[in-house]
């Protein structure tokens, strides 16, 4: 039975650098008129009221997305992230936080389509009425991984896949770099975009070690750690590992996640990583 759920950590620092990714991969797919298909395996609910019990009991929101949607020196590279989260909560009171597959509703165009995966029993129901009246979605209650065999390559040849899973099996640190390797063997041309926690730094070393062994190449990793490494803390960090990123996410990154960290950890501790795991 799946335990986790997202309303207890929505528009926390980890989605933060999430979010600012997958905006940024889209706002790159966006510039050829070409449609591709959005590819979201572990969805959640889609939208996440920051006002409710889940959500107040931990306050992790007041630690990411509280701390920045106002300020007046967002760099750039955060514009269409935040244009999201201001469309949802237009009168400067910060009450939805939108998960991924509303980010993507926002930001992509009539032509290309979303599909979406989530298990949950709960969420599901919520996140498929979010896209009841969006012809481009599908929305659909099963395993995310299976996504990766079943609906790739896609029919347009383009596309971006985002896996999200929430790493309550243990499992899922050897599920993800199986289902990405399927995936790739279909559609080696995709982007495809991976979150993990840093919970305990030997299990993110080990999937990278078996990415890397898979012979994919073109392979970033971009990481924002609010505490060094611990095995008592709970995440002290969080990440993205993109194969195939469009080539302005590196420096992209490079110039916006320094800033991220120095808003979100004015304390300083923990770093910003945007490295190659594997180059082209
Ligand atoms: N991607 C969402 C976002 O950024 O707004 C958050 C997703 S949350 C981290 C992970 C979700 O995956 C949970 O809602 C959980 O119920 C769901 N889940 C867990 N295992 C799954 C599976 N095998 N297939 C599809 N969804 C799954």
């Amino acid at each position: 039975m799946l335990s986790y759920r997202h309303s207890f950590h929505a528009g926390n620092h980890a989605d933060v650098v999430k979010h600012t990714v997958q905006s940024l991969i889209i706002t790159a797919l966006k510039e050829k008129e070409k449609p591709f298909l959005y590819l979201d395996t572990h969805a959640g609910a889609g939208r996440y009221q920051l006002k409710s019990e889940h959500a107040e009991r931990t306050g992790e929101y007041l630690e990411g997305i509280a701390k920045i949607w106002q300020r007046d020196d967002i760099p750039a590279e955060l514009d269409p992230y935040m244009h999201v989260v201001r469309t949802y909560n237009p009168n400067g009171q910060l009450r939805y936080y939108p998960g991924s597959p509303l980010i993507a509703r926002q930001l992509l165009r009539e032509q290309d389509k979303i599909h979406l995966t989530e298990l949950h029993s709960s969420d599901f129901p919520l996140l498929r009425n979010e896209f009841q009246k969006d012809s481009r979605a599908r929305v659909i209650k099963a395993d995310g991984y299976q996504q990766l065999r079943s609906q790739l390559p896609p029919l347009s040849r383009r596309g971006f896949i985002l896996i999200d899973p929430p790493y309550e099996l243990k499992t899922d640190y050897q599920a993800v770099v199986e289902g990405i390797k399927e995936g790739h063997k279909r559609f080696a041309t995709g982007t495809y975009a991976l979150w993990y926690p840093v919970v305990l730094r030997q299990h993110i070393k080990r999937l990278l070690k078996d990415l890397e062994a898979s012979g994919i190449r073109n392979i970033l990793q971009i990481e924002l750690a609010v505490l060094p490494d611990s095995d008592r803390h709970g995440m002290t960090a969080s990440g993205m590992i993109v194969i195939n990123p469009p080539w302005k996410l590196e420096a992209q990154m490079k110039s916006v996640l320094p800033w991220l960290h120095q808003v979100l950890v004015p304390a300083g501790t923990g770093h910003t990583r945007v490295e190659w795991v594997v180059p082209e």
